[in-house]
């Protein structure tokens, strides 16, 4: 199944190209918002449509304890349940256990975790993490992977497991997500991602990168970074990859992140990013305005701004001409249109950086 086409090689390792979905092609490099529960918070379909995301990620995690995705199934999937017409990706679930922190426990079988609300013991494994992304209707799908944060707390060791076990539960996922999708069509069939991780050991990673790639995985995603590294220890893994991705599989850097992380990923060879930061800085009024500086909407300094938040920008909010002054005084008035107003304009920004690579 052809999941990719290259279109142009850019500078360094940057390039764009069409990732083919079941449900549409998507431009890349593509930024995709989160929709943590379904859809992005505060934002319509059409809304998120309008930014020129393509592409919107729903965390299984989430799904699978409210409502669960039996409901969803029954609804007739993730796109008619959230009314979204456009190419919807899930993640394993994997991130969000694990920052269950001592609550969780990791045997080879899966994941024992305690539910936050019921605090009833549950268990996702390799096989149920592919089950429940099925379920919920994902046109693109992520292996269910070990993931250790990358502080000081964890050592070589941890690191190591988690590698070992990755692969293993890699294996475990595509026999699943075959099983599953016997008998599907090629172009209705989900894409299956496979997780690359290792840490910050560079050895390591550019062997998991081997597997992955060796692998019957669809697609590539870049997992365990933007969990507690800095910027440079994130960027060194990415530039060491940069020169080993196979042209024809999609690249995908999980939950990362700002404008500048952004352009990192892409110029070191990333096609798709997702990440919960843009949509949830605007809620609570910290934006991009002009080079992609972070300002603060309800500084003092704002009061009386009649500018839009960045000059030139073609987003709703400021082709439309909404002042810092009014974005401000919503906020302070704690009114929801301030936060759907400037996370328009975030993902938007997002989404210009994104297209300015792909009309090069
Ligand atoms: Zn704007």
């Amino acid at each position: 199944m052809k999941t990719f086409t290259e279109n142009k090689k850019l500078s360094n390792f940057a390039r764009t190209g069409v990732l083919h979905t079941r449900v549409g092609d998507v431009k890349t490099p593509t930024f995709m918002p989160d929709g943590t529960r379904g859809a992005v918070k505060s934002l319509t379909p059409e809304q998120v449509t309008n930014t020129g995301v393509e592409v919107v990620l729903a965390n299984t995690y989430h799904l699978h304890l409210n409502p669960g995705e039996e409901v969803i199934k029954n609804l007739g999937g993730l796109h008619n349940f959230a009314n979204r017409k456009g190419p919807m990706l899930t993640d394993s679930g994997g991130f969000q256990v694990f920052s269950l922190g001592k609550h969780v426990k990791v045997t080879e079988e899966g994941v024992y975790f305690k539910d936050p609300v019921t605090g009833e013991k549950r268990l996702i494994t390799p096989e149920t993490s592919i089950q429940i992304q099925l379920d919920l209707g994902a046109d693109m799908v992520v292996a269910f992977d070990h993931l250790v944060g990358l502080d000081e707390s964890v050592s070589d060791e941890d690191v190591k497991e988690a590698f070992d076990r990755t692969h293993r539960w890699l294996e475990r996922c595509i026999i699943e997500f075959k099983r599953l999708t016997k008998g599907v069509k090629n172009d209705e069939r989900p894409m299956l991602f496979g997780v690359v991780q290792g840490g910050l050991d560079l050895e390591l990673r550019k062997k998991s990168l081997q597997i992955i790639q060796d692998s019957d995985a669809d697609g590539i995603a870049i997992g365990g970074l933007s969990v507690g590294e800095t910027r440079e220890e994130m960027e060194i893994v990415l530039k060491e990859l940069a020169p080993l991705y196979r042209d024809d599989k999609p690249r995908f850097l999980l939950g990362v992140g700002t404008p500048e992380d952004l352009r990192i990923a892409v110029e070191n060879g990333i096609d798709m990013l997702d990440c919960v930061l843009p949509t949830r800085n605007a809620r609570h009024a910290t934006v991009w305005a002009e080079n992609s500086q972070k300002i603060h909407l309800t500084n003092e300094r704002f009061k009386e701004d009649s500018s839009v938040i960045e000059k030139g920008c073609d987003c709703y909010a400021c082709a439309n001409g909404f002042s810092k002054a009014f974005l401000r005084h919503q906020f302070k008035s704690g009114e929801p249109l301030a936060g759907t107003l400037a996370s328009i304009h975030n993902l938007r920004h997002m989404m210009r950086i994104c297209e300015e690579y792909q009309n090069r």
